[in-house]
């Protein structure tokens, strides 16, 4: 029998879970946790993975290491307690008709009364290995009686403490039977017939209780679907919004442009060039620029965008950079007054540790986002320049918006190259210039992965460049070593730049200057270890990601990346790219903890291949969207059903939403309000 679902007869989807049939305000608060508050939270709340009940697997083909689910009498049932009487553990013989596994179970001791010898059940767990008695357990996460007549499909949900995906099941199944009156499929009828999609209330029937597995995917690619097209037309209508607004107008000046090119102590590179012009005439539009510009790391995007202060500059608009740390902000501040000096274009710096720029007179004001605050105003801001970061907040636009009816212009840099398409749908709005070509006479920089035995030899090279009078980066992935006695039981020598820092000034290279750059440094001391290697004063640096984008120091050599198992791809390429940025031959060695198949794929990639775009889509491909670095802080909701890594989808969702939107959203009522409530929810910024 199938309780009713709320304790009165009135269910809608903004009804709080509170009112559910076995939840109340003690299971309710621990539902919020999941950010779960109301009946739509639970239905659009997903399964991580499925047990299959319906295929047990036989107890002498399993493997050590498997979650498995078998089917098996048990033999056998006692419980008992670790010697110092902390737990308590529950120890069955399991048998089926292939073989016989101990089953163990921790801290659950009323299974005593449920689980009685002669029964069979169905067990789904992890098999693992016990040293002591040599053999191969299970250790039970569920059981299931194999007899009821519910589904044998279950889905695991993502679970936190007090909240098992036992009871999960238990308060969305009586929900089921109101899926149909309660869900509303917003999806036009002709996007779903054309990309085979199945209807929004089977989708979420079958996602949570599906009687077959094949309805599963069938499921998930409609409710992902979903997730992508929603980004996609929110993006498209945003980006008309925008085009409503008005900007400063910054007419093209010929002469001051051929004077600026001229000037500079090299040649413009043709995909500069152009990204160049695709900014000046945006700039020059009466509605905001709202520009990516994406580039290969090192391939110059610095310049174009000191052109295009420039350009605000001398039509008496101002311009503010905003870089993602102070080192980043000295760095842009050095070199881009460097290039701004010959053209009369006053530069000022403005970072929490820094706050000497004059706010009415400077024409460029760079900085971190101590820019942003309350009291920092701008009263000629015309361009906004974001370093290194994907999206800039609607809201903090707003706020810099100059007068009531001007906002200024937007031109955002990537730290990260990203496929093509996955920038058309992740940031839609934004129109895209692509820098796809390094300055000419950069030489390839070599890459290798260092097998633990070759460290040695690694070291030995760092040497020899340093005599030579070269620099070099040491990039660890922690601050300091990790002190969970647990990751040293199991001996995992994860490398920390504290430790680094001591074996290296002390016993590998005593006789170089060496300094130590990491996130927990105050700003002025991060400032002057920055300063003491870009001025040479220091050969090598050991820090941690905080060099990861943007700096630049043509002098160093050699980039020496330990755990390098622990980055995505790209983070691998932003790191490379610290050096081979001067007329020096330069290297990058690769260390791994673990030396894994996935790792061992993944840095051959970084050997043969030097282009981001494509370590980007391989990264895509490997580990998934939510590791390519910058889309987690992409600003974007979470995606709990879509993958980005699926192009193909990505691209259809586009695509459709372009078609639709084109047609008009009113023709689409059920769409648009789906759309204003997705607003409020995703906080789209
Ligand atoms: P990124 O795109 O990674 O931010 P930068 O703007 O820091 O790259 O530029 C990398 C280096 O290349 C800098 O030292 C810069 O001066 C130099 N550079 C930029 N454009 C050119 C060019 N067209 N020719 C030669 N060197 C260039
Ligand atoms: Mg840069």
């Amino acid at each position: 029998m199938l309780l009713a679902p709320v304790n009165w007869h009135y269910m809608e989807l903004k009804t709080s879970v509170q009112y559910l049939t076995g939840v109340g305000p003690v299971m309710a608060k621990k539902l919020k946790r999941l950010g779960i508050e109301t009946v739509h939270d639970l239905l659009f709340y997903f399964p991580r993975r499925y047990d299959d009940y319906s295929k047990p697997q036989m107890i002498s083909k399993l493997q050590i290491g498997q979650d498995a689910i078998i089917k098996a009498s048990i033999v056998q049932i006692k419980q008992s307690r670790t010697h110092r009487r902390w737990m308590s553990i529950i120890d069955a013989l399991l048998a089926d008709d292939t073989g016989q596994i101990r089953a163990i179970w921790f801290n659950q001791p009323f299974l005593m009364k449920i689980l009685k010898p002669g029964q069979k059940w169905l067990f789904a767990g992890k098999v693992n290995y016990d040293f002591k008695t040599k053999q191969k357990t299970l250790t039970v996460s569920q059981y299931e009686n194999p007899l009821a007549d519910g589904p044998i499909i279950l889905p695991v949900y993502p679970e936190t403490e007090g909240l098992t995906s036992k009871y999960l099941r238990k308060i969305i199944r009586p929900l089921i039977p109101s899926v149909d009156s309660l869900i509303t499929d917003f999806l036009p009828g002709e996007i779903k017939e054309r990309e085979g999609l199945i209807d929004l209330k089977e989708a979420i029937k079958n996602i949570h209780f599906p009687r077959e597995t094949s309805n599963i995917q069938i499921s998930q690619r409609r409710l992902g679907f979903d997730e992508l097209f929603l980004i996609a037309l929110r993006m498209i209508e945003r980006k008309k919004e925008l085009q409503k607004e008005m900007a400063p107008r910054i007419k093209i000046d010929e002469i001051f442009l051929k004077d600026f090119v001229g000037k500079l102590s090299f040649k413009l590179t043709n995909a500069q060039r152009k990204v160049s012009w695709e900014i000046i005439c945006d700039l020059a539009k009466k509605t905001p620029m709202n520009r990516l510009l994406e580039g290969e790391v090192g391939s110059g995007k610095t310049v174009v965008a000191a052109m295009a202060a420039a350009v605000a500059g001398k039509s008496n608009w101002q311009s503010i950079w905003l870089a993602p740390t102070e080192i980043l902000a000295n760095q842009h501040f050095q070199n881009v007054s460097k290039i701004l000096s010959a053209f009369d274009i006053k530069v000022g710096l403005l970072t929490s540790a820094n706050k000497k720029a004059d706010l009415i007179k400077d024409d460029l004001i760079i900085g971190t986002h101590a820019l942003l605050q309350k009291d920092v105003s701008f009263p000629r801001l015309g361009l906004i320049i974001i370093d290194e970061q994907h999206r800039f907040g609607v809201k903090q636009r707003a706020h810099l918006r100059r007068q009531k009816d001007l906002i200024p212009h937007l031109l955002s840099m990537t730290a990260t190259p990203i496929p093509r398409t996955l920038a058309l749908s992740l940031y839609g709005d934004l129109d895209l210039s692509i820098l796809d070509e390094l300055p000419p006479g950069r030489q390839t920089i070599i890459t290798k992965a260092v097998e633990p035995r070759n460290r040695n030899q690694a070291y030995e090279a760092i040497r020899e460049e340093i005599m030579k009078g070269r620099q070099a980066f040491v990039i660890c992935p922690l601050i300091e070593d990790s002190k969970a006695n647990v990751e040293k039981l199991f001996d995992l020598d994860r490398k920390s730049v504290t430790s680094e820092y001591q074996k290296l000034s002390k016993n590998i290279f005593p006789e170089f200057k060496i300094g130590m750059l990491h996130g927990r440094l105050k700003s002025k001391e991060k400032e002057k270890i920055m300063k003491d290697f870009s001025a040479g004063k220091l050969n090598l640096v050991v820090s941690t990601a905080v060099v990861e984008v943007g700096i630049d120091v043509p002098n160093a050599t050699v980039m020496m990346i330990e755990g390098a198992d622990r980055f995505g791809l790209s983070q691998l390429h932003q790191f490379r790219g610290r050096v081979g940025r001067g007329q020096h031959q330069s290297c990058c060695f690769l260390f791994a903890d673990a030396w894994g198949e996935n790792t061992k794929r993944r840095l051959e990639a970084m050997v043969r291949c030097d282009n981001g775009f494509e370590l980007a889509e391989k990264d895509l491909q490997i580990r998934g969207p939510g590791e390519l670095i910058g889309i987690r802080q992409s600003g974007l909701p979470d995606l709990k059903m879509a993958s980005l890594g699926d192009i193909i989808l990505v691209k259809k969702a586009r695509i459709a939403a372009e078609e639709i939107f084109l047609r008009g959203m009113g023709q689409y009522p059920k769409l648009q309000a789906k759309l204003a409530e997705y607003e409020k929810e995703a906080h789209l910024e």
